[in-house]
């Protein structure tokens, strides 16, 4: 874990700001989603072939999953506002299933990664000494996904309460006291190794004083009993993005998870919050609708996009239809 994580972020984000880049910024954008929609279907077909090893309310939930999973962003409504090069997804049907629809998944992430962010600069704007870094606690890895899970949530619970501790003047010295606040996300998936669950947390802390890795490590042995694994890595203030995508990428690492596993944690993780706040982090309301919002008073032209076996393909101009060729 102490080495620095190369990570590129899947996540929708706007800031180049000539034309042109946005006009290659929407390819990228249809050609993440068509890879979304690959990706989800894969997922379709596992979740049809385990429809019979399933009783009851699971399998109810398993039938409307796949028919959701199945009709998600069959379509994708743009509005192109031509005179500034702004493409806005304006309509589309999600399923909003984000732990295991990849595309929704992206549409979320992205939607967090915008407030978060937006957050932190207004922050880094009116307090110039608040540092932020990427965190990452693990547990030590083990067969059963609901204990392991467990467990890791029940350290955060705990590290949480000493912060709280040492704001009312209670309890020992804590080196989560120099946590100013916090956003962090659970993640599950195998260890590559061992082939046992591996839950683990990352989060990015705002933090006056240098967080010592050694001490960090320390305390959370302390109060895990089984794992010292932690990452702490300074964020470059100036490309925080990065960081930020490690937070709100997917709950669930599609890529190293078979689609079995992935109807494990999916019914483990059925209901629950899997981001978490404290401090400065506090209280951000994230928009529920997966979709952008629209540009007032600018004039645009209506992309209609269809999803079909080869990706992304754009199937109506301005209510014109577009006749393949
Ligand atoms: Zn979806």
């Amino acid at each position: 874990m102490s080495q620095k994580k190369e990570t590129s972020c899947k996540l929708d984000r706007e800031i180049e700001s000539s034309q042109e880049a946005k006009t290659e910024n929407q390819l990228a954008r249809l050609d993440r989603y068509s890879k979304a929609k690959r990706q989800a279907e894969i997922h379709q077909r596992y979740i049809e072939e385990s429809f019979d090893n399933y009783q009851g309310r699971q399998r109810l939930e398993l039938i409307s999953l796949y028919d959701k999973l199945t009709s998600c962003g069959h379509f994708l409504l743009f509005h192109n506002y031509y005179t500034i090069g702004e493409f806005r997804l304006v309509e589309a049907n999600f399923c909003k299933k984000h732990t295991v629809c990849p595309l929704c998944a992206i549409r979320r992430g992205g939607k967090m990664l915008r407030t978060y962010l937006e957050r932190f600069e207004y922050l880094r704007s009116q307090n110039l000494t608040v540092r932020a870094s990427l965190v990452t606690l693990t547990v030590k890895n083990g067969p059963d996904l609901k204990e392991r899970f467990e467990h890791l949530t029940s350290g955060v619970k705990n590290a949480n309460q000493r912060i709280r501790n040492f704001k009312r003047g209670r309890g020992k010295i804590s080196i989560f006291k120099s946590f100013l606040g916090y956003v962090g996300s659970y993640e599950v998936k195998r260890g590559k190794n061992s082939g046992q669950w591996h839950p683990h947390c990352h989060m990015i802390v705002l933090h006056e004083d240098r967080i010592d890795p050694k001490q960090l490590a320390k305390e959370w042995q302390e109060i895990t009993g089984d794992s010292f694994i932690i990452d702490v890595t300074e964020i470059d203030e100036g490309d925080p993005v990065k960081a930020f995508c490690e937070v709100f990428k997917y709950a669930l690492k599609f890529s190293s998870m078979g689609s079995a596993d992935l109807l494990e944690a999916y019914f483990l993780l059925y209901g629950r919050n899997l981001i978490f706040s404290a401090g400065l982090f506090r209280g951000l309301k994230i928009p529920k609708e997966l979709t952008d919002n629209l540009i007032e008073d600018l004039p645009y032209i209506e992309l209609l996009y269809r999803y079909t076996s080869s990706g992304y393909s754009l199937s109506e101009y301005n209510g014109q239809k577009i006749t393949p060729r």
